[in-house]
């Protein structure tokens, strides 16, 4: 078969030699999605790596929905990279704080200084010299006299305030483990049916070694058996 008689069994279109595989070399499951399509297709008929992609899909759909049902998003995505060959891994820290508004990177700011111990040292510090200030009445007098009332509204609003703040960090954070964990799916995912796909490669690999490997044997007998009467004659 020459370059220029190459074409696609199922859509009709040119193809380049490389790009293309006969029907009998694809595995039995992509075989078996192609021929439900066309019946008449011969073993030996040439298809086109896009078709080859598409069955492909079309079966691990397939699979997919009968081990679990519907297909979410995730699996849509990983059947949509299989079929184009791109990687579906992203990397969901490198996107993540580029387009972080003003408030949302204080927010993060301000819980990281929060839960930092230079804050507990340094509010420790603010709050003994509060106390002791007022209880000496040193420096600024006594301007908030024991049990510290002053102190207490202080603490209270700082409290109000930051619960909030913390909330809306912890909020992103969520959001940025739940990118994590889609990821985390969609390449496991990804990589078992590659896998599997894999299995069924050499599987029919192994198959073919087998016949080439009985087909030798025959020969072999049958050289034996013609020696044999040749020296019988
Ligand atoms: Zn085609």
């Amino acid at each position: 078969m020459t370059a220029e008689t190459m074409v696609c069994a199922i859509c009709g279109s040119a193809v380049q030699p490389g790009a293309a595989r006969r029907l009998s070399d694809l595995t039995p499951a992509t075989r078996a999605m192609l021929l439900q399509e066309q019946p008449a297709l011969a073993p030996s008929a040439i298809i086109c790596g896009d078709d080859i992609a598409r069955s492909r899909r079309q079966h691990l759909e397939r699979l997919l929905e009968n081990e679990r049902g519907a297909l979410g998003r995730l699996d849509k995505e990983v059947l949509d990279s299989l079929q184009s060959g791109l990687p579906v891994a992203t990397e969901p820290d490198a996107d993540w704080g580029e387009d972080r508004t003003f408030g949302e990177k204080a927010a993060d700011a301000l819980s990281r200084f929060a839960g930092s111990w230079t804050f507990i040292i340094g509010f420790s510090v603010v709050l003994g010299l509060w106390m002791a200030l007022n209880v000496t009445g040193l420096l600024f007098g006594v301007f908030d006299p024991y049990p510290f009332i002053l102190l207490n509204l202080v603490l209270s609003s700082i409290a109000a305030l930051q619960a909030p703040v913390i909330m809306m960090s912890q909020r992103r954070q969520e959001e940025k483990d739940r990118l994590r964990s889609e990821n985390d799916y969609k390449v496991n995912l990804k990589a078992e049916l590659e896998i599997r796909h894999l299995h069924d490669k050499i599987d029919l690999h192994l198959m073919r070694q087998w016949e080439q490997l009985a087909m030798i044997q025959r020969m072999q007998i049958e050289l034996l058996e013609e020696t044999t009467r040749e020296g019988r004659n």
